[in-house]
């Protein structure tokens, strides 16, 4: 309120005080504006504009121009409040940057540290992939538990999808319900799975990728699905986010997957075919 009637009366002020000046470049009207930057009074935007030209004038104050005490005016003090206003926002928002990042960090290490007390090694991504972008997995530390971030491809139908907030204590059948169970399961997905709906439900496989291997020795780890999650995910590596291969034992292709414990099982799966429908894709 205060800014506001100071601001009037600076106005008032300042059409008394251009009235008593001509035009400095049409030398014939009376000045209504002075130009914040070279200080040269105009009566019109044709003028202002010629001025313009003639000077090499911009027309943009420069807010840290010297200016003496003899020649200090309200008009500056003005202008000085409001460089400082300007500066104090740039400062505060610069604080607010610095304040996010620090706080984003700590969550990510806070992740990790709960995940290493699960005795899961959860590894994060530096900003810009794809996969910390992604990633929506939270800890609830109230609830003590995780809710992951979970992605399921069905190799079988080059097919992948996106689950959001998966408690860790869900059991992993439970949580493959929705796509693959003949009655449970969502009609449109159930038309897309149809090769594993159909399927008997002891043909199906939940593996996930061993990290950390040599790019020519993939395998994967055979996961149980009457098992919860975080049991699932005990001792294991995990990227970002947990991502399941479900697949079919019945049908073959080339592929050695790993199994829990230290028995080497071969079974032939679709994933090499998935693979190559990504590269194509
Ligand atoms: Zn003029
Ligand atoms: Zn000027």
């Amino acid at each position: 309120m205060v800014a506001k009637l100071f601001l009037k009366s600076l106005l008032m002020w300042g059409k008394l005080f251009f009235t008593s000046f001509r035009c400095e470049t049409c030398s014939k009207e009376e000045a209504k504006y002075r130009c914040p930057r070279c200080m040269k009074y105009s009566c019109s935007l044709l003028c202002v504009k010629k001025h313009k030209l003639a000077l090499s004038c911009n027309g943009v104050r420069d807010k840290t121009a010297f200016v003496s005490v003899n020649e200090f005016t309200d008009l500056n003090l003005l202008s000085d409040y409001r460089f400082l206003e300007d500066v104090g926002r740039t400062a505060d928002a610069a604080a607010r940057h610095c304040f996010f990042k620090c706080l984003y960090f700590f969550q990510l290490y806070c992740l990790r540290n709960k995940a290493r007390g699960c005795n899961i090694e959860l590894k994060t991504l530096p900003v810009g992939f794809t996969k910390r972008r992604e990633n929506s997995t939270t800890f609830n530390s109230m609830e003590n538990k995780f809710y992951w971030h979970l992605k399921l491809i069905f190799p079988h139908c080059h097919a992948e999808y996106t689950l959001k907030g998966v408690p860790d204590d869900k059991i992993l059948a439970d949580i493959l319900k929705p796509y693959i169970d003949p009655v449970e399961s969502d009609p449109v997905v159930c038309q897309r799975l149809k090769i594993y709906t159909t399927s008997p439900q002891s043909d199906v496989r939940i593996l996930m990728k061993i990290e950390n291997r040599n790019r020519n020795s993939v395998r994967y780890n055979e996961l149980d699905a009457s098992r919860s999650l975080r049991d699932n995910l005990k001792g294991k590596v995990i990227i970002e986010y947990p991502t399941l291969f479900v697949v079919l034992k019945t049908l073959k292709n080339d592929m050695v997957v790993l199994g829990q414990g230290e028995h080497v099982f071969i079974f032939c799966y679709v994933i090499l075919g998935y693979l190559s429908y990504l590269n194509n894709s």
